[in-house]
């Protein structure tokens, strides 16, 4: 008699079934789960054989010696699927489905809606059938016939290939029930803890219940509907097949809060005072969570809990990276493996990458990607730092020039043998072929013998050395399972291009991880709450109890939206719902909840993006008011579980005893107190850590510039301006903002200095145009021969646009000239003071007695005999106002004075100074009379600053920034926020480190 026991939630039948399965020899009586995590349960309490479902067809083939089809893999599905796609469109018959032929997420869904029509039992006649019935018309009609013939041609496929699927399996095991001699091994079978069964399992029981006899425990109460209709189609499944249905009532005891939410959960409840046994935890960041969770485990086991009654359940795995090196770090045993991902591991990453170089043509930044890498320096006998030294001084044009100066540069190494065998790859190869020629190169590279004297050496850790050798393995594996994914779609004998090959590496690699070291068996146990139900634990932690995370909103296959499928399943053709996902988290909830019976902790974090789940808020509901109110984790000495947390607590101390302050010198190192005030005695004052230095100094000679790089920021001027360090920057393809602006400048001097002093307002625009454009090939000749300009492929389309940029000066420059009431034209252009080779002197500024030289080069000097201007041409953005004003930037200030004094022009003739941006073409900023604006009508449309008033500010600021190079103080104090552009970034901590964050305004970089 087959039997069907509805149980309570939370309850389960494993155990009468396993006591009733001993009356049987072993072998004879079956027990089904879902998963293998309960499969370990029903082993450890007895000795029944205990099987996942797919074992049951599997096994009735084998002894009904039906086995002759072999299963396709999911890979080898994909290219079956992505080979019907093509020849549909080749042949015209994909239309709305065209667009989306080639792109890899149409065929995973694709396969995926696939797999779930086959799981549903659909055959090909009933889905057309369903698709004719539905009536849709036009273009929606199209699509229904075109999923039906991808999926016709993909069940005709596997028929010609001698394959299954899943669904093909369950029919074929099926098939053979119906037959008269079938033989059935068995006599009993026990299914214990699904929450549903999909039509072809059902099926299978159907024609299995003919043979022997089924007993199955599920989670069902009518009195429920909300909370079991995640079970509701299994139940009415079972009672269509005529079982008897059995209905328990008995709860397992809980202790009062539990039990509370357990018999209420989804129902007319009271509310109680006391959430007894239940705790809600809030953390702030995921891993304050994994602490808190691990703090509170850590005082039960200090309390004399054991390891097996404590469970640790997740949603989902994915956002506890790093949850098994804390339990690590807690001491705590636990059945998490200790993991690192596969793809990121450097041979992993070399393989790919070789692949990588061919399938993209040699691109060269794909090439610099494959030898930065560690492994080959130890395979190949290479220096990767060195290599990647030179990106700052050469620019590869191509890859064979590149392949050359690696070979020029390590004679005696074997990189030659590697180029060598990426070229053998060029050209198209079966899948076997490749494989082959791989795993050959890999085993010449001697890996084991290489890894095995690095770690001799002390230079690896044995995790490493078994992480190389883990690696290798699996490199073997995905390209096996390549070859058979080939061999299973029918396309086993074809070349094809290495492309395809990386393709195929790409998405196995992703999804592969290592296994550094097994979990402890006798461990907490960490698993996600889709795969545990029906076991009761004393202890338990759910955790990810936050928005987003739990429920998790699993939306379903796109192919056909929610609306279609409901039309669909109404039709016969059972898709599942979205909604129905939702009800299955919601048991998935319940079921977890129900697991504990002593105490429950709920955790999650809550931060700007999301907080609590809603499944807490509703919990609280069935309690008094603040009887779940969440609870924090904090430590202090008295109440910290791990030696990072309480080295962590220690350190803060202000005065620590003689006995915590050994440890924590042996823990931290000898100078842990001074590293325990460094960041803030950083900001503090005027200490060494700030940059102020003890020594001071001479300031006897000064550009410009530099003074201004000061008052930016004098840590940025002690870095690049004292230490003359230069930031790491590969020359690129692309010639630098800082180049261009050269390329400007010099364009515009050349073409100036044959216009001196001449007004060109009113000239012909189109031979001035032709003059400019003459000199700019001139000077980006010049640059170019000088390798300050990269020939690339843009280098066309750069150009291009520097001729733009320079015809829009032009035109701005005529307007300008045309319209001004004063006659201001070139005089002097590029004009040096105190360099090496300039005509005129430096600029001498006295500051408490003591003399600077200043250096500079003015860009432009404009006069009509009696009043000055000066320019200053920024290919970047132009300063601020305020800044201006502020006295923060100063080259135009100290230029004023170098006019002043070096060309003895008496101040009020210089009726101003200022910015001539080349992104707009347009003069902008600086400081001037505040009369001139009927004569440069242009001063309109800028934010002049009155001259007199800012060469006040600017000449004490000059003085201050003197005397602060002179006392050696060099702090990190922006005059605005820190530039994206800054040299020091990777050095100054100043934006890192607190309190530090918020001051100064956002300015762009000034090239
Ligand atoms: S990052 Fe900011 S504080 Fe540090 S050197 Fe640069 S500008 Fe100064």
């Amino acid at each position: 008699m087959n039997k069907l026991y509805c149980l309570p939630l939370g309850e389960t039948m494993r155990n009468k079934f396993i006591d009733d399965a001993k009356q049987f020899a072993y072998g004879q009586a079956v027990f089904v789960v879902p998963g293998h995590i309960l499969m370990d349960e029903v082993k450890k309490a007895g000795s029944v054989r205990t099987v996942i479902m797919d074992y049951l067809p599997n096994e009735l083939l084998r002894v009904n010696h039906l086995d002759v089809y072999t299963r396709i893999s999911r890979p080898a599905q994909e290219m079956v699927i992505k080979q019907i796609i093509k020849s549909l469109v080749a042949k015209g018959e994909l239309s709305y489905f065209a667009k989306l032929a080639d792109k890899k997420g149409f065929i995973k869904n694709m396969v995926s809606f696939i797999g779930e029509l086959s799981r549903g039992g659909i055959t090909c006649e009933e889905f057309y059938g369903a698709l004719q019935a539905w009536e849709r018309t036009d273009y929606l009609q199209a699509k229904d016939m075109e999923i039906y013939h991808i999926y016709l041609l993909y069940r005709q496929e596997l028929k010609k290939q001698k394959r299954y699927d899943v669904d093909g399996l369950y029919r074929l095991a099926i098939r053979a029930l119906q037959k008269e001699n079938c033989v059935v091994p068995w006599e009993k079978l026990y299914f214990s803890e699904f929450y549903q069964f999909d039509n072809l399992q059902i099926e299978l029981l159907k024609a299995l219940s003919n043979h022997c006899t089924i007993e199955v425990g599920l989670f069902y109460d009518a009195e429920r509907p909300e909370l079991s209709a995640a079970t509701e189609n299994a139940y009415m499944d079972f009672m269509g097949m005529g079982f008897i249905k059995e209905q328990l009532q008995e709860f397992s005891p809980r202790n009062q809060g539990l039990d509370h939410f357990v018999r209420n959960w989804q129902r007319e409840h009271p509310v109680v005072g006391a959430s007894n046994g239940i705790i809600v935890f809030e953390a702030y960041s995921v891993e304050n969570e994994m602490r808190g969770v691990l703090g509170k485990i850590k005082q039960q086991l200090q309390a004399g809990v054991a390891c097996k009654d404590i469970i640790c359940v997740v949603r989902s795995m994915d956002e506890y990276n790093g949850f098994s090196n804390l339990f690590k770090e807690f001491g705590i045993p636990t059945t998490l493996p200790e993991v690192t991902g596969f793809s990121a591991q450097p041979l992993a990453k070399f393989i790919e990458n070789i692949m990588k170089t061919v399938a993209t043509a040699y691109k060269i930044d794909v090439w610099k990607e494959l030898l930065n890498n560690v492994f080959v320096d130890r395979i190949f006998g290479i220096d990767h730092e060195q290599i990647e030294a030179s990106y700052n001084e050469k620019y590869f044009s191509s890859s064979s020039v590149f392949q050359e100066f690696v070979e020029n540069k390590f004679p005696q190494s074997k990189i030659r043998e590697l180029f060598a065998f990426i070229s053998s790859l060029k050209g198209k190869s079966t899948p076997a072929d490749f494989t082959n020629n791989f795993l050959q190169a890999i085993e010449d590279w001697s890996l084991e013998k290489k890894y095995g004297e690095v770690y001799k050496a002390n230079t690896i850790t044995l995790n490493q050395l078994k992480a190389v050798v883990t690696t290798k393995n699996m490199v073997t594996e995905i390209f096996e399972e390549m070859v058979g994914a080939f061999e299973q779609s029918g396309q086993a004998k074809q070349k094809r291009p290495i492309s395809e090959f990386l393709e195929f590496w790409e998405e196995r690699a992703k999804e592969k991880i290592i296994t550094l070291s097994p979990g402890d068996k006798f461990g907490i146990r960490v698993v996600e709450a889709s795969t545990v139900q029906g076991i009761l634990f004393p202890h338990v932690y759910l955790m990810g109890m936050r928005e987003g995370q739990f429920p998790k909103v699993k939306f379903e296959n796109w192919i056909y939206n929610d609306q279609e499928r409901k039309a669909l399943n109404e039709l016969g053709v059972t898709l599942s719902l979205t909604v129905a996902a939702m009800k299955i988290d919601q048991y998935f909830f319940a079921a977890v909840v129900a697991m504990a019976q002593q105490s429950l902790t709920i955790s999650y974090y809550a931060d700007d993006v999301a907080a609590a789940s809603c499944y807490v808020q509703e919990l609280q509901q069935y309690y008094e008011k603040e009887a779940l109110a969440p609870t924090f984790y904090t430590t202090d000495v008295a109440h910290c579980y791990s030696a990072e947390e309480l080295a962590g607590i220690l350190a803060q101390q202000e005065m620590l005893a003689a006995t915590e302050q050994v440890w924590l010198t042996n823990k931290l190192g000898g100078d842990f107190i001074s590293r325990k005030f460094l960041d803030k005695e950083r900001w503090l004052g005027k200490n060494i850590f700030n940059g102020y230095l003890e020594q001071k100094q001479e300031c006897k000679y000064l550009s410009a510039s530099a003074l201004d790089n000061y008052v930016q920021c004098p840590f940025n001027y002690l870095v690049t301006n004292i230490w003359q360090t230069e930031p790491w920057e590969p020359l690129e393809k692309e010639t630098q903002p800082v180049v261009i602006g050269d390329l400007y400048h010099l364009t515009l001097a050349k073409f100036l200095s044959k216009h001196l002093e001449e007004n060109i307002g009113h000239a012909d625009y189109s031979i001035l145009l032709e003059e400019l454009m003459l000199e700019l090939a001139d000077v980006y000749g010049q640059m170019a021969a000088q390798g300050l300009i990269s020939e690339s492929e843009f280098s066309q389309y750069d150009y291009k646009r520097y001729r733009i940029v320079l015809g829009k000066w032009l035109l701005a420059e005529q307007a300008y000239q045309a319209n001004q009431k004063i006659n201001l034209l070139p005089k002097y252009l590029e004009l040096a003071f105190g360099r090496k080779d300039s005509k005129l002197p430096g600029l001498p500024i006295s500051v408490d007695g003591e003399e600077t030289i200043f250096s500079g080069q003015i860009d432009r000097v404009d006069t009509d005999g009696n009043n000055y201007m000066l320019t200053d041409y920024k290919s970047g953005s132009v300063p601020s106002a305020t800044g201006v004003a502020l006295g923060r930037f100063l080259q135009l200030p100290v230029y004023i004075l170098a006019v002043e004094k070096l060309l003895a022009v008496e101040r009020e003739k210089i009726v101003g100074a200022g910015y001539y941006g080349l992104k707009n073409c347009k003069r902008s900023g600086g400081l001037w009379e505040n009369t001139l604006k009927e004569d440069l009508p242009w001063l309109y449309n800028t934010r002049p600053n009155n001259l007199a008033t800012v060469m006040e500010k600017a000449e004490s600021s000059i003085a201050n920034g003197i005397r602060g190079i002179r006392n050696s103080a060099f702090p990190a104090n922006p005059a605005e926020k820190c530039p994206a552009y800054c040299p020091c970034l990777d050095i100054c901590r100043y934006r890192v480190s607190d309190g530090t964050q918020d001051a100064g305004e956002e300015v762009e970089d000034n090239v």
